[in-house]
């Protein structure tokens, strides 16, 4: 019996951004003895960084908004290759979720007459984005763990043990699932538990749980652009896709247009959409609003085509058309992307934001305290006097675990996704502030479909010796190594390779090349060589990610070779049109040895009462012709 640290509880969630709060509340309120699992502290998730605001159709400021309105929406986004069934139930659902929110203690911005306050984001046809200034993030953390919290003290009442029902352990990373005996034909066994480490002392412990709520967030450590934090590597990609789930729709990365491009050490971190959204226009070297000539047929009707125009709509938006810097932003990253190429660029290969000459400096301070802050202190720009330098960013992930939309079940039995690692809600692009959302909805989802999962138990799946000591060996494998390479130089050119190879614009020659370069990285990564102890060692630390960085890439370089067409996330130079065929179907990843097999599967048609929302106009634009005469 292999001697590691052991706890056991029903349902174990991995991850404590907005989706696993959200989840583990939801399991806990079904009764679970429950488990919250993080690499880092405690409150210090991914999701305390977003900024712009939730979306979630209340109508408090257009009264014209509403499910449909927001589903209709999602789908343009994603390009009509959402899962259909997720964008209804998040459309749904959302409004409900903010308002149990404030039941919890968030605090949002209001309206006049003291309503939750929205604001207008890319995409977004009405108002629609709850927010606190431009940390709606940080908000959203506090109020779950303040619920998390009232539990702890209402079990307190009960048991005496404030920690009885609903446990946080903070600094720990999961490097492998346990499961049970696999199932007749080659089916992945029932999952048993999580095996990991203590970050600071490097000790191993194993979670005993028959259901595992994936909740890790995205992948955007593996680009060397990127607004992601150092926890994005992947990893619950790579720990469903090793437990013998799929994932979906990889090959759709979404590069946020507005990173800050100067100094370099800060390249990548965020500028929120808000500063557009908020009446900050995009301007080439040249001064022009170059925005105007990059809208795309599809939204030709939808989008202003004079400033004129474009600026009437911000107090008057039922008379005018929305300003073209307010597309989704897919398109907006591809339009910058082409100013820069053409040479109209700014000085440090970005171009200008400004919103100094469109607002009063003190509605910016109020409306953007933490854009000010950021570019106050990390370029020495003043934002209410100053046009800040931006380019794209590589900012989420639309694929992820391929999930039952009601419950977020994946296909091992006993494991459910939700939140960013989880695939299929977003389509091929998604829209700003449909994430936070998504973590509520689905955060909860996933939460009662494992709670009900668990009490449909006859008994538990066991976690076998062979399974702990094989994933003990694995975790400690790049101690073993000796003149091997060290972990930092891979990560360097992985996240390299991807940026250059399988970045924002793609062709089949270079994803080629990069495939080559990640089966190189794989091969040195079996013997890179970490040194020193178990102890807090970052080397080590990198060396597990990089088995999951390198995996998840594989996925990404691999479906994005093969959709020969552009859409959303991903644009091809060489197959620039978006084809109708390609929407009906998923590129599927699957593990196979430690490489990725990608498989095409049919998109399920989407239910005629929802495609009965669209004009038939518009349907065509995306629709194939045997499906329209259907
Ligand atoms: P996260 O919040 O990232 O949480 C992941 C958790 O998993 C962390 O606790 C991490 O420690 C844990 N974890 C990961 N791997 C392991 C492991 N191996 N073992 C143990 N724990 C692990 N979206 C919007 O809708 N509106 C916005 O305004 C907005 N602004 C954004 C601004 C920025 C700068 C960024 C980067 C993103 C923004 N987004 C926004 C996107 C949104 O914030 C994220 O998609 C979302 O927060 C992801 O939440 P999550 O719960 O899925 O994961």
């Amino acid at each position: 019996m292999p001697e590691v640290e052991r706890h056991s509880f029903d349902v174990l969630v991995i991850g404590a951004g907005g989706a696993g709060l959200r989840a583990a509340i939801e399991a806990r309120e079904h009764g679970m003895r429950t488990a919250v699992l993080c690499k880092s502290l405690f409150g210090k998730a991914h999701t305390v960084m977003a900024e712009g605001g939730i979306a979630a159709a209340m109508g408090n400021v257009n009264a014209g908004d509403n499910w449909q309105v927001h589903f209709r929406d999602t789908m343009r986004g994603g390009k009509f290759l959402n899962n259909w069934r997720m964008a209804e139930l998040h459309a749904r659902e959302a409004p409900d979720r903010v308002w149990e929110l404030e039941t919890y203690g968030a605090l949002f911005d209001r309206t006049k007459d003291g309503r939750i306050s929205q604001r207008n984001f890319g995409g977004h046809e009405y108002p629609r984005l709850a927010h606190v200034g431009d940390r709606t993030g940080l908000e959203l953390i506090r109020s779950l763990q303040q619920k998390v919290v009232s539990l702890q003290q209402e079990d307190f009442a009960d048991t005496g043990d404030y920690e009885s029902r609903l446990k946080v352990f903070q600094e720990f990373t999961v490097t492998d699932l346990v499961q049970g005996e696999g199932g007749a034909g080659g089916k992945p066994g029932k999952v048993a538990g999580a095996f990991g480490y203590w970050r600071e002392s490097g000790r191993f412990v194993l979670f005993e749980a028959p259901a595992v709520v994936l909740a890790t967030g995205g992948i955007g450590k593996s680009f060397k652009v990127t607004s992601n934090s150092w926890e994005y590597t992947g990893d619950g990609h790579a720990l469903a896709m090793r437990a013998g789930a799929s994932l979906i729709n990889m090959e759709f990365i979404q590069f946020h247009p507005t990173g800050m491009v100067w100094p370099p050490s800060v390249k990548g971190i965020l500028v929120t959409e808000s500063v557009r959204g908020d009446g900050g226009v995009l301007r080439n070297s040249e001064g022009k609003r170059f925005m105007f000539d990059y809208i795309p047929e599809v939204f030709k009707d939808k989008y202003a085509d004079s400033e004129d125009e474009a600026d009437r709509w911000y107090a008057d938006p039922d008379n005018n058309r929305r300003p073209p810097e307010l597309l989704p932003r897919d398109e907006v990253a591809r339009a910058i992307n082409s100013e820069v190429k053409a040479g109209r660029g700014s000085e440090h290969g970005g171009v200008f934001l400004d919103v100094s000459t469109r607002l009063p400096a003190e509605e910016i301070k109020r409306r953007l305290p933490s854009m000010h802050h950021q570019f106050k202190e990390l370029a020495d720009v003043d934002i209410t006097a100053q046009p800040m330098e931006v380019g794209p960013t590589c900012h989420y992930v639309m694929g992820g675990v391929q999930v039952d939309p009601d419950t977020g079940a994946s296909s091992v039995p006993g494991l459910f996704a939700a939140g960013e690692v989880s695939g299929g809600m977003h389509g091929s692009n998604r829209l700003g502030g449909n994430s936070l959302s998504d973590l509520l909805v689905f955060g909860r989802r996933a939460g009662e479909g494992a709670a009900v999962y668990v009490t449909s138990l006859s008994e538990r799946p066991a976690c076998s010796d062979e399974a702990v000591v094989e994933a003990e060996r694995v975790a400690l494998a790049p101690f073993s190594g000796t003149g091997g390479e060290n972990p930092y130089t891979l990560h360097m050119e992985l996240q390299q390779a991807m940026n250059d190879l399988v970045g924002i614009i793609r062709r089949a020659d270079e994803m080629d090349q990069a495939l080559k370069r990640l089966d190189d990285l794989k091969r040195r990564a079996r013997s890179l060589t970490v040194e020193g102890h178990r102890q807090f060692n970052p080397g080590w630390h990198l060396a597990l990610d990089l088995r999951n960085m390198l995996l998840v890439s594989e996925c990404v370089a691999r479906a994005a070779l093969l959709r020969t067409e552009s859409r959303g996330g991903h644009t091809r130079d060489d197959y620039p049109r978006m084809e109708a065929d390609w929407r009906r179907k998923l590129l599927v990843c699957r593990a196979s040895g430690d490489g990725v097999t990608v498989a095409e599967e049919a998109q399920v048609p989407i239910r005629a009462d929802l495609l009965e929302l669209f004009e038939f106009t518009e349907l065509q634009k995306y629709l194939t012709a045997e499906e329209l005469e259907g």
